[in-house]
């Protein structure tokens, strides 16, 4: 049986996400990732002894620096929910399958939140191309060339704090916009003058 998130009433997603949650937490592909990352380094008492016990740390494989396992989480590198895909298009198959993957790293909480925050901004600029059957490949390879500039360069203005290097962002941002609406229009005028 499949069933879609959307399919699911928003009173019961929580509880299901939240058993998928616990169940890869749980899970021999979770457990494995933060062996991998694991670092053991001696812990020296007040007195200056050495203590029975290691001191055990992870390694974030973004910054590369040691944490405490409250510091880390472990992050899915390609998201569950894929960046061109909202949860509700997808089955609880499909992300089970994603959830349940051996494709993870340990990431430090901040390093962790940069990343999600820039999927996000993935998410949010992805569009998809117009594609009608007139279109040559070599403007549908334009097309999605334009859109992936267009998001890599919001990526980048978001992080720009300098206000020349930031208008030249935009400049550049505009500009590519401008090429795929006149790609697409293009395209509509076969359309409608048929
Ligand atoms: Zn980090």
């Amino acid at each position: 049986m499949i069933i879609r998130f959307r399919e699911i009433s928003n009173k019961a997603k929580p509880y299901i996400l939240d058993g998928f949650r616990k169940a890869f937490r749980y899970s021999s592909l979770y457990k494995d990732c933060l062996v991998k990352a694991r670092h053991e380094s001696p812990r020296f008492k007040k007195d200056g002894n050495l203590a029975k016990r290691l001191k055990v740390e992870y390694k974030c494989n973004t910054c590369m620096n040691l944490f405490s396992q409250k510091e880390i989480n472990v992050d899915h590198i390609n998201p569950v929910v894929p960046l061109d895909k909202t949860m509700n298009d997808m089955t609880l198959g499909e992300y089970y399958k994603g959830c349940f993957t051996d494709v993870l790293q340990v990431l430090c909480k901040p390093c962790h939140k940069i990343k999600t925050k820039e999927e996000n901004v993935i998410r949010s600029n992805v569009r998809t191309l117009n594609i009608n059957k007139k279109m040559t490949e070599e403007d549908i390879d334009r097309g999605y060339e334009l859109i992936t500039a267009i998001v890599l360069t919001k990526i980048i203005a978001e992080k720009c704090h300098v206000d020349s290097d930031l208008a030249m962002h935009k400049n550049a941002i505009n500009y590519y916009e401008k090429q795929l609406k006149e790609l697409e229009e293009k395209y509509e005028e076969v359309i409608t003058n048929k």
